[in-house]
């Protein structure tokens, strides 16, 4: 028996094989259909996608042989991988020298035929062969050896695509490890800074009350100074942990009626509505398919808003609701400050406000909220304004029912539900 040579760049062929993670895995279908196709083109008994590792040659799928492995020493694909770009034939082991006494040939299971076509990388390399076998004597036709350097090709395809869904699925776990560590920093975020936060601005309103009329105008511009600072911290954790609830929340999606989250938004909102003698009116509003508690706190966010950026005068807020075609176009407008067309874009981004905390309270979260909160309902979040002519911050929210009874763009308002 002659055993075979090593190929020329076994080290570099070895690691190649390796990095497909394929040896002592599981048999998969597509490669089982492989080799049921290469033995009924060559109508052999036996059919094997034979992957030659250091000391043996292991198969990914073996069609008529029970064995999953042999020694490399007496395998025949350590010969066909040599000339990577050739299919191997042996027409009667028997006959041949470097074959008749090898063990595979003199006893089970009997290779007296044997054809492989190496699967070989792009960059050369061959890992192993397609291979079929027979026990009597053999030829495979100009047909067959191209359809098995066919199929031995489309081994290899499936090696790369399996490769390729590893990497994948590799990815995704990180994904998934870097958003529960994020969820993890959230809740952290939550309990752990909160708390000092919250003790903080007790202690310093304690400490102004307890210093009563003694303590000089300094140290109390200092304490106040110390309150509103952690007051805002406090703020800023909580808008950071709604717009990351935002992101990552699982939505609950049911039958929600628009009309009841304004009322909830003018509730939440009501000692500001009261304070600045606000007017909310509102077209009526239909049923949607959505996130009851993301709808609404979107809502709470642009009304906010409406209230907020007035220069001076009622701020009067208008929820409308529009058909546009196919489209139902909800929006909240008001009649404050307006916003520069060049701006328009930005103001959706976090953290971004076009003034100053001076003369406006906020954190610049607010309108990222909101409009996540569209984009995770398959809707769309804009606005249409003009400097000092208001502003209408208009929004589609594709589960509106079709058939639901819409006012047509113009309908005279109404107030909204209290
Ligand atoms: P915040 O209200 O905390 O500043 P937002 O994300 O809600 O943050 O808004 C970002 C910026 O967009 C605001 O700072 C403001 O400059 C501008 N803006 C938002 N809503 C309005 C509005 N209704 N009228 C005018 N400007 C607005």
């Amino acid at each position: 028996m002659l055993e075979a040579t090593l190929p020329t760049c076994e080290a570099e062929r070895l690691a190649q094989l390796l990095s497909f993670q394929v040896l002592d895995t599981e048999p998969e279908q597509s490669f089982d259909d492989l080799t049921h196709m290469a033995s009924v083109i060559c109508a052999t008994p036996i059919a094997l996608v034979s992957l030659v590792d250091s000391e043996r040659q292991w198969f990914k799928s073996h069609r008529g042989l029970d064995a999953t492995e042999t020694p490399r020493r007496v395998a025949f694909c350590s010969h066909a991988i040599l000339r990577p770009h050739e299919v191997f034939m042996v027409p009667d082991a028997r006959q041949d020298p470097r074959f008749a006494d090898n063990p595979l040939v003199t006893g089970p299971p009997h290779v007296i035929f044997y054809a492989g076509a190496p699967i070989v990388t792009p960059e050369g390399l061959a890992l192993g062969t397609l291979c079929v076998i027979d026990h009597r004597p053999r030829q495979l036709d100009t047909q067959q050896l191209m359809m098995l350097r066919t199929l031995a090709d489309q081994v290899m395809a499936q090696l790369e695509l399996r490769r390729k869904c590893l990497e994948l699925q590799d990815l995704s776990g990180k994904l998934v490890e870097a958003n529960i560590e994020l969820q993890d920093f959230t809740s952290f975020a939550a309990h752990d800074l909160h708390e000092p936060l919250n003790n903080l601005v007790s202690l310093g309103e304690l400490m102004r009350h307890d210093l009563g009329d003694n303590p000089g105008p300094r140290m109390l511009e200092n304490l106040s100074m110390m309150v509103s600072s952690a007051r805002r911290m406090k703020q800023l954790i909580s808008d950071l942990l709604e717009l990351s609830r935002t992101s990552s929340r699982e939505l609950d999606f049911e039958r929600v009626e628009l009309d009841g989250c304004v009322a909830t938004v003018r509730q939440r909102l009501s000692s500001r509505i009261e304070k600045t003698g606000a007017v909310i009116t509102c077209d009526p509003l239909p049923a949607v398919q959505g996130d009851e508690t993301l709808l609404t706190q979107m809502l709470q966010n642009l009304v906010a808003n409406a209230l907020k950026f007035v220069a001076d005068g009622t701020p009067r807020v208008h929820v409308t609701c529009e058909r546009d075609g196919a489209r139902t176009i909800f929006g909240v407008r008001d009649n404050g400050i307006g916003i520069a067309a060049d701006q328009v874009e930005r103001i959706f981004k976090p953290f971004r406000r076009l003034h100053g905390r001076g003369e406006y309270e906020g954190s610049g979260i607010g309108l990222t909220v909101a409009r996540k909160a569209v984009l995770r309902h398959g809707g769309e979040l804009w606005v249409e304004s003009e400097p000092d002519r208001g502003s209408h911050f208009r929004f589609t929210l594709p589960g509106v029912p079709g058939g639901s009874p819409l006012p047509t763009a113009g309908q005279a308002a109404r107030p909204s539900p209290a």
